[in-house]
């Protein structure tokens, strides 16, 4: 078998790193109020030197001011001129901050060419154990971002972070809850199968999600999820080129977004383009990049993005 496996230039943003959960197996969070936010000068310096790159999207990925807190209008309105930014200089944004109201997400639209946030699982029985002090993981709450997220016609990516604590009946129940939400709205681009993967700084002692149980997980899930919906696989959390291999024969079809840092796995740097070339060409595979945006949801954006994805398509 061979084809063409896809992944996305990017670059992540941080804002903040403060975060008011605490999932047991973080490794990104930092308490609220211990560092200063990203300014738009640093991040325009960042960007700047970006712009010489092969780089197209932007991800912005943030920790979560409390939605009744003081902060929480500043915490978006920096979100919000950090994708104007990103624009401006001619990148394509995409973020995923956690759940948002209906009108953050509405704003922050007419600043991205798609979004995300990761179901997670859906299963309450991690309210009690990983997600124990962390509010913005209750799974309705983020059903309800992906319902929100079609009803506004955002272009969106989702995904289930695998091993801790769920059952493999867990997996397929979150599976068909994101299939039907998106035969709902035909929202959904991207399902990432993200392998739990033990780092340096977070609490919960428990070893990883085994990546040799990746592709079968995969399978199954390709079976549930429509063939519209791409599944993602992060590279780096999937060590070994022949499991990484297995992974794409049983159906991953994007790598998800390469650049000089994961930020939520730090411990696990991405592989170079050339590594991942090496393998999947070992294999038969093409790797291509590809914008943050499927291009049969271009027509439900703003003229503004509209236009600059246009200009990124015909390069
Ligand atoms: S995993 Fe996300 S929501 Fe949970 S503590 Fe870390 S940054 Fe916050």
């Amino acid at each position: 078998m061979s084809g063409i496996v896809t992944y996305s230039p990017a670059y992540t943003l941080v804002p903040t790193y403060e975060c008011f959960n605490l999932c047991g197996y973080c490794n990104f969070r930092i308490d609220p109020g211990k560092e200063p936010w990203m300014t738009l000068s640093a991040a325009e310096n960042t960007l700047q030197a970006l712009q010489k790159q092969d780089i197209c999207e932007i991800l912005i990925l943030s920790g979560e001011v409390h939605p009744k807190s003081l902060r929480r209008q500043p915490w978006l309105q920096l979100i919000y001129d950090l994708c104007e930014l990103a624009l401006r200089l001619g990148f394509l944004p995409h973020t995923n901050v956690g759940p948002l109201s209906f009108q953050e997400m509405q704003q922050l639209k007419t600043v991205n060419v798609s979004m995300g946030l990761m179901l997670e699982q859906l299963t309450p029985t991690l309210l009690s154990t990983v997600h124990r002090h962390a509010p913005s993981k209750i799974p309705e709450l983020r059903l309800q971002q992906l319902a929100w997220a079609g009803e506004l016609q955002i272009p969106f990516t989702t995904g289930l972070l695998l091993g801790i604590g769920e059952t493999p009946q867990d997996w397929w129940e979150t599976l068909d809850a994101i299939a039907q939400l998106h035969s709902r709205y035909r929202h959904i681009q991207e399902v990432i199968l993200q392998p739990y993967s033990p780092g340096n700084q977070q609490t919960w002692d428990a070893p990883g999600f085994e990546p040799r149980q990746l592709p079968e997980v995969i399978a199954k899930a390709r079976k549930i999820l429509p063939a519209e919906i791409t599944i993602q696989i992060p590279p780096n959390l999937v060590p070994d080129p022949d499991w990484l291999l297995a992974c794409i024969e049983a159906g991953a079809g994007d790598l998800g977004g390469i650049g000089p840092k994961d930020e939520v796995n730090p411990d696990y740097p991405h592989l170079t383009h050339e590594h991942l070339l090496q393998i999947l060409n070992s294999a038969g595979w093409r790797l291509t990049p590809r914008l943050p945006i499927c291009p049969q949801y271009d027509q439900w954006l703003p003229q503004h993005l509209h236009t600059v994805v246009q200009s990124w398509r015909n390069r």
